[in-house]
C-alpha cells in the first residue's frame, strides 16, 4: 500500500497539534489539516489555563500568548454575601491568547516536522475495507485525498470526522453546555478568575469574568443544554443587573460554542485507523467545561500510540485501544469523578449554595474543587441536620 503520511491529524487545535507533535517526533511522517485560514481565530473560549499543565505537558508558553497572569479564584455564592478566594500553587494559571497559543502549539509541531495544511477542511474519510486509510481535504480550494496509516479526529465539539469514520461521537443535549462570552473592556481586573454561581442566573453552570488585561475581560455564561432561553438571554441579563460591576463594560468581540460534559470517550473513541482526541472525544472537564489542556494531554497520547504503531504497521482498533487503556487508567478517572460531582452539583438549589457557602470556608471549597469529597462531607454534618434534603444528593459523594 501507498501512504502519503504515516499519521494524519484532522483539526490543528491544542488536541491536534499536540498530536501532530508527539507523532512527528516519534519518527513519523506527519500531516495536521485545518480548515482556519489562521489557526486559533476566531476565538470560541475563556482561554483561562492552569500552569502546573505546562510542566506536565512538557510544553512552554510564550510571553506573547499570555493575556494576564492569574494568581486564583474568587467564588461567588447566589445572593453575593458570600466570596471564598483561592490562591495556591493549583489555581496559579493565565488567560491566555488563543490566537497566538493555538498557533503556537501548531508551529511547536511544525518544527517537529509536521506538514500543517491550513485552511484545508477535512470533507471525508477513505477507507481500506473497514480501515480508515487516510482523508478527503480541500486544499488549495480543490478537494484532494491523501492516505496514511492512522488518522487522528481533533476536530473539536463538531466532531464529524469520527462520525463519517462510523464512530458515534454524539454528546446529548443533556450531556453539553453552551457557552457565550463577551470580551469587554472597562472591566476593573485584578490577577483573579471570577466565578459567579446562580442556578437562577445560569442554570446547570455559572457565570465568569476571566481577566485579559487590567480593563479587558472575558465574560461569559455557560448552562445545560436543557435550558432555555439561550445563552446569550441569560449573560446579558447578568450584565444588566450587576451595574456595580460591568455597568460601564463595552463588548468589543462576541465568542460562543458548545462544550460536551459528560463522561470522556475512551474505548469509543478508538476505531480501526482511527483515534479521537480532545473536545471532540468529550475529554473535557465536566464542572467547569474548561479542555484546552485535557485535549491537549489526549492529543499527546493519541499522536504517542499512532506513531508507534503506524511505525509497526500496526494501526488496527486492537492495537490503537492502547490510547483508551492509558486514557481510562488516568485522566478518564478524575474526570469521572468530576462528573459525579456535577451531577451533585445540577441538582442544588440557588438555597442550598447560599446555605453551603456559608458554612464552608475557603478551604472546604477548595476541597470540594478538587473532589476530596470525603473531607468536606465530615464537616458539612451542621448544615445537613438543618437540611435534611441536602442529604440525599450530598451522600452520593460520599
Ligand atoms: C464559550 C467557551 C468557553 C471556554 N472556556 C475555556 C477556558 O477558559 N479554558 C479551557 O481550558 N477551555 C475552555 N473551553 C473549552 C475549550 O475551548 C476546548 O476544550 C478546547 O478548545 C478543545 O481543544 P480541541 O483541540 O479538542 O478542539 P478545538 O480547539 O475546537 O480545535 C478543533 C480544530 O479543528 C478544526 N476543524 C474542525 N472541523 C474541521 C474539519 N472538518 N477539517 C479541518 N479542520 C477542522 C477547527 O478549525 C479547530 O481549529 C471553552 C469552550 C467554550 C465553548
Amino acid at each position: 500500500m501507498a501512504y502519503d503520511f504515516d499519521v494524519i491529524v484532522a483539526g490543528c487545535g491544542p488536541a491536534g497539534a499536540m498530536a501532530a507533535k508527539a507523532a512527528a517526533q516519534a519518527g513519523c511522517s506527519v500531516a495536521a489539516f485545518d480548515k482556519r485560514k489562521e489557526l486559533g481565530a476566531p476565538v470560541r473560549c475563556g482561554e483561562g489555563i492552569g500552569l502546573h499543565w505546562m510542566d506536565e505537558l512538557g510544553s512552554k508558553l510564550r510571553d506573547k500568548a499570555i493575556s494576564a497572569e492569574i494568581s486564583g479564584s474568587v467564588l461567588v455564592s447566589p445572593d453575593w454575601k458570600n466570596k471564598v478566594t483561592i490562591r495556591n500553587a493549583e489555581t496559579k494559571g493565565v488567560v491566555v491568547d488563543r490566537k497566538v497559543f493555538d498557533k503556537d502549539l501548531a508551529m511547536d509541531a511544525g518544527r517537529a516536522g509536521a506538514q500543517i495544511f491550513a485552511h484545508s477542511e477535512v470533507v471525508g474519510v477513505l477507507k481500506d475495507g473497514n480501515m480508515v486509510a487516510g482523508v478527503k481535504a480541500f486544499v488549495d480550494g480543490k478537494p484532494q485525498e491523501f492516505r496514511a496509516k492512522a488518522v487522528i479526529a481533533a476536530d473539536g465539539g463538531e466532531s464529524t470526522i469520527a462520525r463519517l469514520a462510523g464512530l458515534n461521537t454524539v454528546s446529548t443535549l443533556y450531556d453539553t453546555d453552551f457557552g457565550v462570552e463577551y470580551e469587554m473592556v472597562n472591566v476593573e481586573c485584578e490577577d483573579l478568575i471570577e466565578v459567579y454561581f446562580s442556578v437562577a442566573d445560569a442554570p446547570r453552570g455559572y457565570v465568569w469574568i476571566f481577566p485579559k488585561g487590567k480593563d479587558v475581560a472575558n465574560v461569559g455564561v455557560g448552562i445545560g443544554g436543557m435550558q432555555s432561553p439561550n445563552a446569550k438571554h441569560y449573560l446579558d441579563r447578568w450584565i444588566k443587573a450587576h451595574p456595580e460591576r460591568l455597568g460601564k463594560a463595552q463588548t468589543v468581540a462576541i465568542k460562543g460554542g458548545l462544550i460536551p460534559v459528560g463522561a470522556p470517550m475512551t474505548e469509543g473513541a478508538v476505531g480501526e485507523g482511527i483515534i479521537v482526541a480532545g473536545t471532540a472525544a468529550h475529554q473535557v472537564d465536566p464542572i467547569h467545561g474548561g479542555g484546552i489542556c485535557l485535549a491537549m494531554e489526549a492529543g499527546k497520547l493519541a499522536g504517542e500510540v499512532a506513531a508507534k504503531n503506524a511505525l509497526a504497521g500496526t494501526t488496527d482498533r486492537a492495537h490503537l485501544l492502547e490510547y483508551a487503556r492509558i486514557y481510562e487508567k488516568g485522566p478518564a478517572l478524575k474526570l469521572l469523578k468530576r462528573l459525579r460531582m456535577r451531577k451533585v452539583l445540577e441538582k442544588l438549589s440557588d438555597d442550598d449554595l447560599n446555605a453551603i457557602f456559608s458554612h464552608l470556608d475557603d478551604k472546604d471549597i477548595d476541597n470540594l474543587l478538587k473532589s476530596n469529597f470525603a473531607a468536606v462531607v465530615g464537616k458539612m454534618g451542621g448544615l445537613l441536620m438543618s437540611r435534611p434534603g441536602l442529604v440525599k444528593t450530598i451522600s452520593a459523594l460520599a
